[in-house]
């Protein structure tokens, strides 16, 4: 089985520190794959700091030199990798970035670009901000090369014409009634791929993920732990759960001592030609 982490939100408001704090411990044991936002605009997005929300001014990652050097210098010593986020992240007008709109391809192409260059990586992922994706949005993706974190489904753009849209979403409706746990396989949509990710949160709940997880372990699946570095302190929304970082320091202890996980990159693990529906 395949174990990966995806940490969504990294921007020009994100401090070295915070990522230090968030995966100095856990990087030494396999990559942490972040999901870097660009351009972002201070909207109501909770990774951006209070002070600056709602002014929807838009900020360059370019402007936090500090966390330039430090990307470069941790992707390139193979402890993270480079996703790209959005492009803006947040509207004004209260719609999701990549749920529509007649820009995405060039959010998409000049986004990712301006990341490979700033940061000297090569990116094969794309998530998008909020999880939302629709028609277009994955259209843009698939023409770029790109790969999705998360699954469109149906309603988020799988295309309606394709019998393999159907063979999909039946072999994924055969699992759940089966008793099926989440989605442990990488997704081929023939464009592009998808990896679901599962959701490490203060909504999150422990052993909904554990099951997650001993479920792709028994297929010899994925399992994507889905996070945020800006919310590993914040305390569940549930009395009787851990904390987000502890409920992270969890699934990491598991894919450390289940035989049989191998802890690599999200875009690794899409890439790889096992594990594959
Ligand atoms: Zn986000």
């Amino acid at each position: 089985m395949q174990f990966c982490i995806r940490d969504d939100d990294t921007s020009f408001f994100t401090s070295p520190e915070q990522l230090e704090r968030a995966y100095g411990d856990v990087t030494p044991w396999g990559p942490v794959s972040l999901a870097v936002v660009p351009f972002h605009r201070a909207g109501t997005s909770k990774g951006v700091p209070e002070a600056h929300r709602g002014r929807w001014s838009v900020h360059a990652l370019h402007g936090n030199r500090a966390l330039v050097d430090y990307l470069r210098q941790a992707t390139a010593a193979g402890r993270y990798e480079v996703m790209l986020h959005g492009y803006h992240h947040d509207e004004p007008d209260g719609h999701w970035e990549f749920d529509r709109g007649d820009d995405l391809t060039r959010r998409v192409a000049d986004g990712r670009k301006y990341l490979e260059d700033l940061l000297g990586v090569s990116i094969r992922m794309f998530v998008p901000p909020h999880n939302a994706i629709g028609r277009e949005g994955l259209r843009a993706i698939a023409n770029a090369g790109l790969h999705l974190g998360g699954v469109a489904g149906v309603r988020g753009g799988w295309p309606r014409w394709s019998a393999r849209t159907w063979r999909l979403w039946l072999q994924l409706r055969r699992w759940r009634i089966g008793g099926g746990v989440g989605v442990p396989w990488v997704l081929d949509l023939g464009d592009h791929r998808e990896i679901a990710g599962n959701a490490v949160t203060p909504v999150s709940i422990s052993r909904v993920n554990e099951a997650g997880f001993a479920a792709a372990l028994s297929v010899d699946g994925v399992f994507c732990a889905a996070t945020h570095y800006w919310e590993l302190d914040v305390p569940s929304l549930h009395p009787d759960q851990p904390t987000v970082r502890n409920q992270l320091h969890l699934l990491i202890a598991k894919a450390k001592t289940s035989p049989g996980v191998s802890w690599r990159s999200v875009g690794d693990v899409v890439c790889a030609p096992g594990a594959v529906l």
